[in-house]
């Protein structure tokens, strides 16, 4: 026995001064040698092997195969070059890349060494590798949520677009039509001006259609919700929709028994269901099948967590699916923005869906889309659970040309619809206050000498909103109906343009005999 040499103990604490740091260091601490005939090694690397490549520091001593096998095969390249780059240029060997292993599956690793050249030729590394997986997971969910947002932005943006040109839009259309009716009134059908009339009222009908679906999407479109049973709503609407589809496809309804209800406004069911038959039925050539289901379902917190796009709670389901063409991805991804459409010229919109997007936002439910290509598709619409049950889905049907007496105040800022609207009225027998703003109609309700027996008001109006006119007019006047149009809501009525269900409204465009009727039912109210 000898004493250990200065050397020998030296040595030692240095060898366990660098088992120490490498245990502490997160990650592996490595020599990596390349030979210049190509093999490689691993002369030394710490513990952190096991956990960084599943493979211990002696298996890798005198070989570095093991290794190899285990990098991702996308990513084995990049790893290749940037050793071979490093090896040739003496620079800074760096590279993110992924790992397939037994246990841990797939993960992020980082590394970066320093090389020098050896006296055989070859290289050596000195380095160390990270575990980075938690990082790079969190940046791609972050992109996927930015792309989310993005988009969510771009329909917001959109939508206000185009809600804010059929505000517009409507009223101009107010006035076609109106006119257009007043005039078709004056020529008996026998003459041949009488075509020519009707072909300009259907065609601002047509486009009254067009502008409605515009100011859905742009969830802008006044509503009256109801407690409403879906079953017994599509049943309704299956024998009316039934000759959109052709006679040639299976058209399978399977209600849920116990359904539960919805708060909705039924035009918008109509609208959604429309606008989901006429895809499916332009996505079938001629003959296949298409399936209409409900069904209650629940989303806890868990399953939303897996499933992007869902949000927890209790939903009634609307499912419309088909066996034709089916979409690729591109589509997709497109598919809820307005003027996206794959049809030919005058064949589609690309309002459909945009118009299903709107109302099922409005109505704080959501979409989800299932296709492939050539595989058909499913659209599931959730709409949120109403608690309490389903109320008759009332007609506002009313005696057609109502005539009366009754005096009206009609305040409306577009000039000519003031004008039409009081000509219609006046037609009527009533008699009319015509003012085109709110001061001025506050002004002419005091100097009248006579009851007023309605305000038939625009709701959105540059100094003062329809409802604080009515207030205020109502302060003087207790016995007071009011009557509200618009052709688009955009807030003002009241959160998501939900109209309370016992103030009358009038949507923007209208006809004559909607107006006629709708003032009388007003009148007529309790
Ligand atoms: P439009 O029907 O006027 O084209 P939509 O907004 O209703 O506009 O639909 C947009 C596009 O989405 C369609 O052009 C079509 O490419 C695709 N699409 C919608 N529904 C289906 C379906 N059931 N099967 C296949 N493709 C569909
Ligand atoms: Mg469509």
């Amino acid at each position: 026995m000898h004493e250990p040499s200065k050397a020998d103990q030296q040595l030692a604490q240095s060898q366990s001064l660098l088992e120490n740091l490498a245990r502490l260091v997160p990650g592996v601490i490595y020599q990596y040698r390349l030979y210049p005939d190509g093999r490689s090694a691993f002369p030394y690397s710490s513990p952190g092997m096991n956990d960084i490549y599943e493979v211990t520091p002696e298996e890798v001593r005198e070989d570095a195969t093991p290794v190899f096998g285990r990098l991702h095969p996308d990513d084995y390249d990049d790893v290749a070059n940037a050793i071979g780059e490093s090896a040739r240029t003496l620079q800074t060997f760096y590279c993110e890349f992924r790992v397939v292993l037994p246990r841990q599956g797939l993960r992020w690793r980082w590394s970066q060494a320093h090389p020098e050249r050896t006296e055989d030729g070859g290289t050596l590394w000195h380095g160390i590798i990270l575990d980075i997986t938690a990082r790079r997971q969190t940046e791609a969910e972050k992109a996927v949520l930015e792309t989310q947002l993005q988009q969510a932005r771009k329909m917001e943006s959109v939508g206000q677009l185009a809600g804010g040109v059929a505000h517009d839009f409507n009223n101009m259309l107010s006035v076609i039509l109106g006119h257009t009716e007043l005039a078709l009134e004056q020529v008996s059908p026998g003459q041949p001006l009488h075509v020519n009339l009707m072909k300009i009222f259907q065609a601002a009908t047509r486009s009254a259609d067009l502008t409605r679906q515009l100011l859905a999407f742009a969830r802008q479109q006044a509503i009256m919700p109801k407690a409403l049973d879906l079953n017994e709503m599509v049943q309704g609407l299956l024998t009316l929709l039934r000759p959109l589809i052709g006679e040639d496809i299976d058209l399978k309804w399977h209600p849920a028994a116990d359904l539960w209800s919805v708060k909705m406004d039924p035009s918008q069911i109509d609208q959604i269901l429309t606008n989901l038959l006429v895809n499916a039925r332009d996505a079938l050539s001629d003959v296949g099948k298409v399936t209409l289901e409900t069904g209650n379902t629940t989303f806890d917190e868990s399953y939303c967590a897996e499933h992007r796009g869902f949000v927890p709670g209790e939903y009634v389901r609307l499912d419309v699916s088909d066996d034709g063409c089916g979409m690729d991805k591109d589509t997709l991804s497109h598919l809820f923005e307005p003027f996206f459409t794959t049809k030919q010229l005058g064949k589609g919109t690309g309002l459909g869906l945009a118009t299903v997007y709107g109302i099922v936002k409005q109505n704080n439910g959501f979409i989800n889309v299932y296709s492939e290509p050539g595989e058909g598709s499913r659209f599931s619409i959730y709409l949120p659970r109403h608690a309490g049950n389903a109320e008759q889905a009332g007609t506002n049907g009313a005696a057609a040309a109502a005539r009366g007496q009754e005096t009206v105040l009609l305040v409306e800022d577009e000039p000519a619809i003031l004008e039409l609207t009081t000509t219609i009225l006046e037609r009527q027998g009533y008699t009319v206050l015509a003012a085109q703003t709110p001061s001025e109609a506050i002004h002419l309700a005091t100097r009248h000498p006579g009851p007023i027996h309605l305000l038939l008001t625009d709701i959105i109006m540059p100094e003062m909103n329809g409802r604080d006119l009515a207030k205020n007019i109502l302060a003087a006047n207790p016995h007071l109906k009011s009557l509200f149009m618009s052709g688009y809501t955009a807030g003002a009525i009241g959160r998501h343009g939900m109209l309370d269900a016992d103030v009358s409204f009038i949507q923007k465009p209208f006809s004559i005999n909607e107006l006629a009727a709708k003032v009388r039912v007003t009148l007529d109210r309790e």
